[in-house]
């Protein structure tokens, strides 16, 4: 029978154990070993059963047993001990507090994101954007960064996976009922819960609760539009995550972006928290959260340019995709039907709207609106996610700051990290506590074989439940026994399953694959795990290929894919491996993190250099999959190359030194358990989140805060007004003359060491000096007269305006560097509050300046 009507029953604490629910409530359970310990010991047997949710297994628990909890005395010395540890981790002055420079650091930072990985028992996560977020979340939490995170519930999170009996993804979308998540209502004084509610088209509202939940000390708020104020259309918009049409993201998009920034009001009237001064969006998805705070200065009466700038001092844009499918796109009538003269966002006008989104770059749709482009023009700063996306980034929006060079283009990186505490098995942490370099080899690696062994069998148990669901009987499944093998060097490879990450390029050969899992001395075994986006048929297709191939008696008990990967099953998959495999397309992966998480339990990573791994890899501690990026446009044969070098790695390098004992079987493979300690100790602390988010500080917000609190209205009213005059007078700019006055170029070549004095004249027309910077760029050229390395050399004004209005100026350019070396001469905007490449503006010599349009020297 079915229920009509569900509604949850919360449990009545008795009164000594109510710090017990406190606990549940406050996430940092999730990564507290000891927290978790203490639910577990609220009910061992429960504790599995829900799912090690602390807030599942307090509704579930008997009251027989609580009343003999709350007269347990052992257990609530402990309880009060634990709860005793999280005031004060809530509390106490952290790394924020103590900064010297603190009063120049941000009051808050609200951050925004799409999805957010907390725990498995929050499940608003599709992959590693979310699981950052979560991350980043976390990190901030324990350095005392006052962080508001923003995101939406989804009342169906992301899908789960399971597996057809031949091998097709099967998607489901259980309800989550907040009720029975740590989440609780956003209220007003008066106990109603708080509504932001969205204008639009035809006279509808799009109306949202706000749950919050708590990360640490950072509080989540999550909007919802599952509430009974909305239509059934409207009521649908946070359904679920990366699901739906256009116009359905459009509404996520608003709802999350403009309701967000409404949910952070609300919420800072309501509890007092410090209202942000940094805003940063994590992806392009929330863009429209400067829209709105641009509509919010306009309400008090500023201009729209002058809102502008006054919005974008305070904001930091992170990009995270190379992959143009990876960007939202809208049509420019979807949006302007929405942010209409009476839409969600009355007095910003739509001309200036769609401006934002133009694709003014080439290969650039006329008619489409791109969140990440208005996600960089929204904000001064901008970052990719580590040091190589930061570089392919530059070049991919390189066209919204036409005329200058990739390396100008004002985006820099930020490497991601990982929560430690959240990622680390606890056999590993507890290693941590004497230094990984002095425990003995042998504790080293017991403990590898014993995460290993673990994983061993919750691979089992997971196989066996995925082949009930695909339909197979217990009788059939005695194999699943036999599955792995704890002494066996196990390869894992797991991740979402976009084309470029290649899920299938180890069956690239496919007999050569099963040698290598097969091989007589130095046997390998691999665990694939992976959802395929539900709308990505490509994709299912992949898994389908890896799943037959490991459903093959032959290899099934080396190879295995598991279903519905997850934050669960990533904390038992990272340590049990000893190798992390990853293999994209080049340089497609922005960053890549599960490397990062392999890597602190001391898994050594196997990959291409892309992402972080390009960064930080050495051969002390892991292998660089051999790449045929750029050599070969031919993407089936650049496949097959790079599938050959990662079976010749495993077999020549990889699995010897794993089963390097010596003669004797009992010895231990020193030279890898060297890699692993160098993994740890090397690796370790370069890959975590709490280096990234003090990054995110030094580097990002608190420049952001500086810039908000500059750009107060009078300021930036100028900003604004300078930038339109700039503009206004920039035709009239040129570089007329560039001459060399001493060291003699002549016959093309000058001696290393020697100084070029620069003479140039430059016509300003209506612009001073001040507004501009005249600069030499220099640097060796190619044989296109290209200029790489670039140095720059500021020029000074020496003398003007003549009648013409010419400006004369000067300085030195030092030679050194000997082989073929080139300059030329730039004027650009500059501006105390901009990066030099801010406005897009920029003049160059023409043909007509003579020698000045790069002189070479061979
Ligand atoms: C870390 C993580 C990811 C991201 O991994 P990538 O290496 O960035 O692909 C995806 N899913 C889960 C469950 C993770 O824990």
């Amino acid at each position: 029978m079915k229920a009509i009507r569900r509604f949850t029953v919360r449990p009545v604490l008795p009164e000594p154990l109510r710090p017990l629910s406190g606990l549940a409530r406050n996430l940092r359970w999730s990564w507290h070993p000891e927290t978790r310990e203490l639910f577990e010991a609220v009910d061992p047997g429960g504790w599995a059963a829900a799912g090690r949710d602390p807030v599942r297994l307090l509704g579930a628990v008997s009251a027989t047993r609580l009343a003999e909890l709350a007269g347990d005395r052992g257990f609530l010395e402990r309880l009060a001990a634990v709860a005793a540890g999280l005031e004060e981790y809530l509390g106490g002055d952290r790394w924020y507090q103590q900064q010297s420079g603190g009063a120049e650091l941000p009051a808050a930072v609200a951050y925004f994101s799409p999805e957010f990985g907390v725990t498995a028992a929050l499940p608003q996560y599709s992959g590693g954007l979310g699981i950052l977020a979560g991350d980043h979340l976390k990190a901030a939490s324990d350095l005392g960064v006052p962080l508001i995170g923003v995101g939406l519930l989804y009342r169906h999170g992301y899908f789960r996976q399971s597996l057809s009996r031949d091998g097709w993804q099967q998607e489901h979308y259980p309800v989550l009922d907040p009720n029975e998540l740590p989440l609780s209502l956003l209220r007003e004084a008066d106990g109603t819960p708080s509504r932001v509610a969205l204008t639009l088209p035809g006279g509808r509202s799009l109306r949202a609760c706000v749950w919050q939940a708590r990360v640490g000390r950072v509080p989540l708020l999550l909007l919802d539009s599952d509430i009974e104020d909305n239509g059934p259309t409207e009521r649908e918009v946070t359904d679920r995550l990366y699901g739906g049409g256009s116009e359905h993201r459009l509404l996520q998009e608003m709802l999350l972006g403009i309701g967000g920034v409404r949910a952070v009001r609300t919420y800072c009237r309501l509890s007092g928290h410090p209202e942000p001064e940094v805003f940063h969006t994590n992806e392009g998805h929330a863009g429209f959260q400067g829209l709105e705070r641009i509509r919010e200065l306009k309400d008090t009466g500023l201009g729209f340019d002058t809102a502008l700038e006054a919005v974008r001092g305070g904001t930091v844009f992170t990009t995270h995709t190379p992959v143009p499918a990876g960007i939202d796109r809208f049509d420019h009538e979807l949006v302007a039907r929405h942010f209409g003269d009476d839409g969600v966002l009355p007095g910003v006008p739509t001309d200036q709207v769609l401006r934002l989104g133009r694709e003014t770059f080439p290969g650039g749709e006329p008619n489409l609106f791109n969140m990440a482009a208005m996600g960089l023009r929204l904000a001064q700063r901008a970052n990719g996610v580590s040091t190589l996306h930061g570089a392919v980034s530059r070049q991919m929006f390189a066209g919204l700051w036409p005329g200058f060079d990739p390396q100008d283009v004002p985006i820099t990186s930020v490497t991601n990290g990982v929560h430690a505490p959240t990622w680390v098995a606890p056999e590993i942490a507890a290693l941590g506590d004497s230094g990984v370099g002095e425990v003995p080899d042998a504790d080293l690696w017991g403990v590898r074989r014993a995460l290993r062994e673990q994983l061993v069998y919750e691979v089992r148990d997971r196989l066996r439940a995925s082949w009930h669901q695909r339909g197979a009987a217990d009788a059939e499944l005695g194999w699943i026994d036999g599955v792995l093998d704890p002494d066996i060097l196990t390869i894992g490879f797991a991740r979402r399953v976009p084309s470029y990450k290649r899920l299938t390029l180890m069956l690239r050969d496919r007999e050569r694959l099963t040698q290598l899992l097969l091989h007589s001395e130095r046997p390998i075994q691999i665990v694939v795990a992976g959802k395929a986006h539900p709308a990505d048929d490509g994709g299912k297709r992949l898994v389908q290929e890896l799943v037959k191939f490991a459903d093959d008696p032959r290899v099934r008990h080396r190879i295995v894919f598991l279903p519905d990967y997850g934050m669960a099953m990533a904390q038992k998959l990272y340590p049990g491996c000893d190798v992390w495999l990853n293999n994209p397309l080049r340089p497609l992966e922005a960053c890549g993190t599960s490397g990062m998480k392999a890597a602190l339990n001391g898994c050594l990573n196997l990959s291409v250099l892309d992402g972080w791994w390009d960064e930080w890899f050495e051969p002390d501690f892991g292998w660089a999959i051999p790449t045929a990026d750029g050599s070969s446009s031919d993407e089936d044969r650049r496949d097959t190359l790079e599938a050959n070098a990662l079976y010749a790695l495993i077999e020549d390098r990889v699995a010897p030194r794993f089963y390097d004992r010596t003669a004797d079987p009992a010895a231990l493979p020193g030279r890898w358990i060297e890699m692993v300690r160098r993994t740890m100790t090397t690796l370790g602390p370069k890959v975590l989140a709490d280096r990234m988010v003090r990054e995110y500080v030094e580097r990002l917000y608190a420049p952001a805060a500086h810039a908000h609190r500059a750009l107060d209205t009078e300021r930036a009213r100028e900003l604004a007004d300078w930038k339109s005059q700039v503009r206004a007078a920039w035709p009239g700019v040129a570089v007329d003359h560039v001459e060399a006055v001493s060291a003699s170029t002549a016959g093309g070549s000058a001696e290393l060491g020697s100084t070029l004095a620069l003479q140039v004249r430059v016509t300003l027309g209506q612009l001073r000096p001040d507004d501009v910077e005249v600069q030499a760029v220099a640097g060796r050229v190619g044989a296109d007269d290209t200029i790489a390395d670039a140095q720059i050399f500021p020029l000074k004004p020496a003398g003007g305006p003549d009648q013409a209005g010419r400006w004369v100026y000067e300085g030195p350019l030092a030679l050194d560097r000997t082989g073929p070396f080139g300059y030329t001469v730039r004027v650009l905007p500059t501006h105390p509050m901009l990066a030099a490449a801010d406005l897009g503006l920029v003049a160059l010599p023409t043909e007509a300046t003579g020698e000045g349009g790069g002189v070479l020297m061979r």
